[in-house]
């Protein structure tokens, strides 16, 4: 492609609200334009990466032997109200109305479309498994979108949906996604871990996330150095506390009330009382499907409340407002303790180790001290209910935990039968007898798989993409367009590199050196070729974007060269 005759318009300053880096850079290197929040119009040089990671994903995908339909944005209501997701999935969910009030949604994920496709055909089986993907656009209304490509209301997903007839054949299925995945993210060049994921009612080990590693991403990674074992924070699980392992000096004072005038947060009661914060005992009131339940915590931690949802087993779970807790505590909010409460209470792990410890006293203004559990309060259940903190031992193997920081870009789950006994998507087994399909899918975001790709390869002077997914590999950039001499020479490498099949930029521009080798960095192609005074030599130098050196290559030899390099980096393992 010729720079001069591209729509590549790169910009110096972006606006304030493109906080992370691949969003300025994509701004700046002229790859994507806001339409509206959330919604972007892709340009040419967006458009060649965002293609790069499809190619591979379709590629792969089709490797291990799925198979690609498409289908529709637009969604009929009905489908959504048998799987019963219509009235539960929220506001991310964009419903309207057609011209004859016929109500349908923009297809967020593709669940419920799918279930029905396949339920019309399938009926023994012998039709069975299948896997079916698609890489299409999606809407989802999200409350903040943000970070360009990475969190937007309309995204391109590729998603795909296996069905079985039998429960092991769909936990191998997801085993081959999994390695499917792991090639896919291998093969864009990328940093990526897959994590251990909250798998909700489906329990077990089977819901994975990839996440891209970066320190910038919005999600937090648990990982044990020693043994690998890695989750994404709100899974992590945190080991037991082996309380006769931990011999206390300390004796067991007197349980006592004290005044603490408006002091609230762990932070002023700790302050205020002159304990440190893992002397107190956090009590928090929830409101679930289930009924109001009483969760604690010790004050230096957090909890967690997908291990308290999936411990309560319950649909849903919410803090309870003020008046809740008034209602259930008889005090104001920042006073609740366990200690004469009448309603179920669970606690943390944390909290078995506690000794001579502070609580609310349920009563306005006033806490105690001295609080022993077991002693002054009885709890229905101890369990593993907190966030995973950095140096937390590892639940496996007894190591230390580190947090870092990702990017997910995929998602592995197995469904089971939540979608396929919803709408009835059954088959005839070998003995004649009907049995709902079990059901696994598996999801990248395309988008935010580039957006991923540039938040780890960058540097101050733009983007350092990986070969594989990079919208052109090589950019020529001869340093004055009006010698002849240079532009012949240009020339002459671009024709015989675009005969070689190699994605090449010429920077034909009549513009200084110093603005095109800017452009060249911000654009993040990872061949330079320049032409200058060298060629007096039959040289050109040839430079890595990643690299601070460059190498005098002759002319020559530059195409048959970069072939080579371009060939060995895409290779296939
Ligand atoms: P998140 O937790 O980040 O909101 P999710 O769990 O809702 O993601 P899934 O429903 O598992 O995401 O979707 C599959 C993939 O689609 C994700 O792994 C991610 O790469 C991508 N994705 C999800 N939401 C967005 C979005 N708003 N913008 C861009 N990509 C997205
Ligand atoms: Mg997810």
């Amino acid at each position: 492609m010729r720079y001069s005759g591209s729509f590549i318009h790169t910009l110096k300053e972006v606006p304030a609200d493109a906080e992370v880096i691949s969003h300025r850079l994509m701004l700046r290197a002229g790859m994507i334009r806001k339409v509206a929040a959330g919604v972007y119009d892709i340009l040419p040089l967006g458009l060649r990466a965002l293609r790069k990671v499809e190619n591979i994903v379709r590629e792969e995908m089709n490797r291990a032997g799925a198979l690609e339909v498409l289908m529709p944005l637009v969604i009929p209501a009905e489908l959504w109200k048998e799987s019963g997701r219509w009235d539960v999935y929220g506001k991310e969910l964009l419903r309207f109305k057609d011209r004859h009030e016929r109500e349908f949604c923009l297809g967020p994920t593709h669940e419920e479309v799918i279930t029905d496709m396949v339920r019309r055909e399938v009926r023994s089986y012998r039709q069975l498994p299948l896997n079916l993907y698609q890489i299409q656009i999606k809407f989802r209304d999200e409350i903040r979108p943000r970070f360009g490509l990475m969190r937007g209301r309309e995204f391109i997903m590729k998603d795909a949906y296996s069905f079985h007839a039998a429960e092991d054949d769909a936990d191998r299925e997801y085993q081959n996604m999994y390695d499917t995945y792991t090639r896919i993210f291998e093969r864009c060049g990328l940093d990526f871990k897959a994590v251990e994921a909250e798998t909700g009612a489906i329990g077990g080990r089977f819901s994975h996330e990839f996440m891209v590693l970066a320190d910038t991403g919005e999600d937090v990674i648990v990982n044990c150095s020693e043994c690998g074992y890695s989750a994404n924070l709100e899974r992590a699980e945190c080991k037991e506390l082996n309380v006769a392992d931990m011999p206390s000096e300390e004796v067991m004072l007197p349980l006592k009330k004290v005044g603490t005038p408006d002091v609230k947060s762990v932070e002023e009661v700790s302050s205020f009382l002159k304990v440190s914060p893992d002397k107190l005992i956090k009590t928090l009131v929830y409101e679930t499907d289930g009924g109001e339940v009483v969760a604690l915590v010790r004050g230096d931690f957090e909890l967690n409340e997908a291990k308290l949802k999936r411990h309560l087993g319950c649909e849903w779970l919410v803090l309870a407002e003020e008046d809740t807790v008034r209602r259930v505590t008889g005090a104001p909010v920042g006073f609740a303790g366990p200690i004469g409460l009448k309603i179920r209470i669970v606690a943390d792990y944390s909290i078995q180790g506690v000794i001579n410890g502070v609580t609310g006293a349920n009563e306005g203004d006033h806490h105690y001290i001295n609080v022993n559990p077991e002693r002054d309060f009885k709890v229905s259940a101890f369990a593993d209910l907190r966030m995973a903190v950095d140096g937390d031992s590892c639940p496996r193997c007894g190591g230390s935990m580190g947090l870092s920081r990702g990017i997910e870009v995929g998602h592995v789950f197995k469904l089971g039968r939540k979608y396929s006994e919803a709408m009835k998507a059954c088959f005839l087994d070998d003995s004649g007898k009907e049995q709902s399909m079990i059901m696994g899918c598996y999801g990248i975001g395309v988008g935010r798989t580039v957006a991923a790709a540039i938040e780890q390869n960058h540097d101050e002077n733009g983007i350092i993409w990986p070969v594989p997914i990079a919208p052109y590999q090589v950019y020529i950039l001869p340093v004055n367009c009006k010698k002849a001499d240079i532009m012949e020479t240009a020339e002459r490498i671009y024709a015989e590199l675009v005969d070689r099949g190699i994605e090449t930029i010429i920077d034909d521009r009549d513009e200084r050196a110093g603005v095109k080798f800017n452009d060249a960095d911000l654009l993040g192609v990872p061949w330079r070729i320049t032409v200058g005074s060298k060629i007096k030599e039959g040289k050109v130098e040839l430079k890595r974007r990643d690299s601070a050196e460059a190498e005098l290559v002759e002319t020559d030899r530059v195409p048959g060269l970069l072939q080579d390099r371009i060939r060995e980096e895409l290779k296939v393992s």
